[in-house]
């Protein structure tokens, strides 16, 4: 199917972007990758009468570290400049091991970390991230800045907090509290699906303590589910046996699963059991092969 007709404006800069949005009084979208955005117009679920492009805005395609450990991402920031980035690989884990299952090497290309956290998809895997990071989304408007806790920002399926004349120009992940640890495992289908039920988890470690633990879902509820508080059983104690059964059970219940063509409900709440003792058993095994 082809999209509904719609004007075409590409920016270049934030404030232009901002008050081409204002002025549609949101009857406009923002594209980034389009990795989303297109398949949803050419399927009409989407027939917005304006295209707000930012990708001729310069400055949006960095991540970088700052010297206290915060992460910044840029609005342009690829999927795959995150699977392929040193910084990542050394410092964040659970992205790290996220950017390899994400989507499938084409659409890894072209595809925003931002523009996914946008996108609010409940089997999308950055938001999931973000969430278990304690990540924030800076965004930027008519009445310029302000930051969204991503605990706040997911909605609903496909909603977000950002208002129509808004523009998020950055994701931020607050540094680890101790040595950053954690991993992400995703079940899916083929290479290139979505989740059938993935898991994010983050630690913050202090020797073999955990100082902060944080955990999001993607697939297994109507949205990202935000399950910090079930891992939170974890904070203050070691990663025993005892310990990391009490956390994978404590976040199997904060899933919301549905039966479907994937598969029953039953199976992914098993499968998110599974993912949770999986990635706590390797930080511990990890951690007791460095001590
Ligand atoms: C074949 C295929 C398989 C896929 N598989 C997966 C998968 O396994 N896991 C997964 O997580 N995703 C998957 N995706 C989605 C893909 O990762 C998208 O790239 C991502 O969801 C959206 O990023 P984008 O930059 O392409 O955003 P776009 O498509 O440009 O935009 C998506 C939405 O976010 C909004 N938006 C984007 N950027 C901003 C911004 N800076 N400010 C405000 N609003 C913004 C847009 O208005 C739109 O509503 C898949 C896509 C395809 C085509």
């Amino acid at each position: 199917m082809y999209p509904s007709r719609f004007a075409y404006d590409a920016p270049a800069s934030v404030g232009e972007a901002v008050a081409i949005l204002d002025r549609s009084g949101g009857e406009a979208k923002v594209m980034a990758g389009g990795q989303s955005l297109i398949p949803m117009l050419k399927l009409r679920f989407a027939s917005p009468e304006r295209i707000v492009d930012i990708n001729n805005i310069p400055g949006l395609d960095y991540h970088r570290l700052d010297a206290d450990g915060t992460l910044h991402i840029g609005a342009l920031c690829r999927h795959e400049d995150l699977e392929f980035s040193e910084v990542i690989a050394q410092s964040h884990p659970t992205l790290y091991a996220a950017a390899a299952v994400v989507a499938d090497p084409i659409v890894r290309t072209r595809g925003t970390f931002v523009g996914s956290v946008c996108h609010a998809d409940p089997q999308g895997d950055w938001a999931a991230t973000m969430i278990a990071l304690d990540g924030r989304i800076v965004a930027v408007g008519p009445n310029g800045r302000r930051e969204i806790p991503m605990r706040d920002f997911v909605l609903g399926p496909f909603t977000n907090a950002l208002a129509y004349n808004e523009i998020a120009v950055e994701a931020v992940i607050p540094p680890a509290k101790g040595k950053a640890r954690g991993g992400y495992l995703k079940l899916e289908r083929r290479i290139g699906d979505f989740a059938t039920a993935s898991v994010a988890v983050a630690l913050d470690m202090d020797g073999d303590v955990v100082r902060r633990a944080g955990c999001a879902l993607a697939g297994v509820g109507g949205k990202t589910i935000d399950a910090n508080q079930a891992i939170s059983v974890l904070n203050g104690k070691a990663l025993t046996p005892d310990n990391i059964e009490a956390a994978a059970d404590a976040v199997a219940a904060a899933a919301d699963p549905r039966t479907d063509h994937r598969g029953s409900a039953a199976y992914k709440r098993q499968i998110v059991k599974t993912f949770v003792t999986r990635i706590l058993d390797n930080v511990a095994r990890t951690e007791q092969k460095a001590a």
